[in-house]
């Protein structure tokens, strides 16, 4: 196969992977109408999609889906080929065996909204696609171009919630977050606190009480200054001096 193309066949499923919780082994859920295309072109399902997807898969189908080609033969007895096909994957209980329903229907019913169950969808049901495009997100869908199988690019609704969910945080960053906001608090409370802290304004005071202690002693000589001061203005030269 292509590596260009296999290359851009994990790039999609990465991108499922990243966005949507798909990884391998995945469930590639084939429909009737897919298992025609293959025998038409003569493509061995069970060979081609996993070289093609390059992870290991389940190809499964459900009753619904089963039972629906069977009823179609009689219609259309070109269909018996594709029933023999897809009657030989393993069967995911989808909840109607008792009162089956359209194929389509069944798989819509699968899918909900989300793609809960992580299929990547194998069909070539146009309207099914559509409808996956307008109403589902996270679900791959993967179509036969002729014999090449291919998986559709995530459709904009995918694009949409992918781009919303990297702006959300996740749980770890969250917390990373939390404990960072916690660092962050702690480190304003921690100034506060230097400046609640006497003792180094002590130290300082303790230098400013050595130039402080000279004018203590000032102060206590003030009295003698002031006397000194009326002695100055007397005698200057011998009271400085004698009083230092
Ligand atoms: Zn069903």
């Amino acid at each position: 196969m292509n590596t260009n193309r296999l290359k851009k066949a994990q790039r999609i499923l990465d991108f499922f992977h990243n966005n949507f919780g798909l990884h391998p082994p995945y469930n590639v859920l084939v429909d009737g109408t897919f298992c025609r295309t293959a025998l038409e072109e003569k493509l061995q399902i069970k060979e081609q999609i996993p070289k093609y997807l390059g992870a290991q898969l389940k190809l499964v189908t459900t009753q619904c889906i089963i039972m629906e080609v069977e009823k179609l033969i009689k219609i259309n007895s070109n269909l018996y080929g594709a029933w023999l096909v897809v009657k030989q994957f393993p069967v995911h209980k989808c909840g109607h065996a008792k009162n089956p329903i359209p194929a389509s229907s069944c798989i819509k019913s699968l899918l909900k909204k989300r793609n809960p169950a992580k299929y990547i969808v194998a069909s070539q049901d146009d309207d099914l696609c559509q409808y996956i495009h307008r109403r589902v997100v996270g679900a791959p869908i993967l179509y036969l171009h002729y014999k090449t199988p291919t998986l559709e690019k995530p459709t904009e609704k995918c694009l949409v919630v992918a781009s919303k969910k990297s702006k959300t945080l996740t749980v770890f960053e969250e917390n990373t977050l939390k404990s960072l906001k916690r660092k962050y608090i702690e480190d304003d409370q921690q100034p506060r606190k230097k400046r609640k802290k006497p003792k180094n304004p002590n130290s300082l005071s303790c230098k400013k009480s050595k130039k402080v202690k000279l004018p203590q002693q000032g102060i206590k000589e003030g009295k003698r200054k002031r006397k000194r001061h009326r002695t100055k203005k007397i005698s200057k030269p011998s009271s400085t001096i004698s009083g230092e």
